[in-house]
């Protein structure tokens, strides 16, 4: 996990299910600031992979700096088609689903399973997301019931809003300090 300028690189993954609001996540965390354009994403050697991944430094709590390699499905999640090389070195992954949609909700345990099935030697590090946060109207999962499923499978839960950017840098921030104690 070695990279340079940094002791660490960190391989993590936004899961769920399609239009749930990962890859404005994902570019809300990476660009910064709101109304900061996103970098251009890299690609896995052939972007025919369907791939993608953002990069970027941030530092642990004990001073350390690390390199975040954040992958996206790109789509491919649409047709549930995602390669075991996606998954390998796979560090932390992040479960998404949209607040306001129930299917998202109910698809997070295959999501989890998938990733288990198919993890390798490393052990991975959870975090449930709450997505859409701002859609206060018409959501359909409440707090608790998020709550009850990240505790049956043993994760913290956390709410986020790429439209108000809210708990954006919290999200990921709370996942790498997780990978990090998990070293
Ligand atoms: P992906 O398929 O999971 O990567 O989802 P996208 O990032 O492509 O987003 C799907 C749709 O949800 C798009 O129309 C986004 O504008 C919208 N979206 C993403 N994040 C948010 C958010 O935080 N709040 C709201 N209201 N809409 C969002
Ligand atoms: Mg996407």
């Amino acid at each position: 996990m070695e990279a340079a300028g940094c002791r660490y690189q960190f391989r993590i993954a936004l899961l769920g299910d399609a239009a749930v609001g990962k890859t404005s996540l994902l570019r809300r965390y990476v660009a910064g600031a709101p109304g900061t354009p996103a970098p251009e994403p890299g690609f896995d050697c052939a972007p025919t992979v369907g791939v993608e991944f953002y990069s970027r430094a941030m530092q642990l709590r004990a001073g350390l700096r690390v390199k975040l390699q954040l992958w996206d499905t790109a789509g491919h999640e649409r047709f549930r088609c995602i390669t075991r090389s996606f998954y390998r070195n796979m560090v932390g992954v992040l479960l998404v689903f949209d607040v306001t949609n129930r299917k998202s909700f109910e698809h997070i345990q295959d999501w989890h399973q998938e990733v288990i099935a198919t993890q390798g030697p490393n052990k991975v590090i959870f975090l449930l997301v709450g997505h859409k946060s701002d859609l206060q109207s018409t959501r359909c999962i409440s707090v608790q019931e998020a709550e009850e499923l990240a505790a049956s499978l043993g994760i913290a839960f956390l709410e986020t809003s790429a439209k108000n950017n809210y708990n954006v840098d919290l999200v990921f921030n709370t996942l790498t300090d997780a990978i990090q104690q998990a070293l």
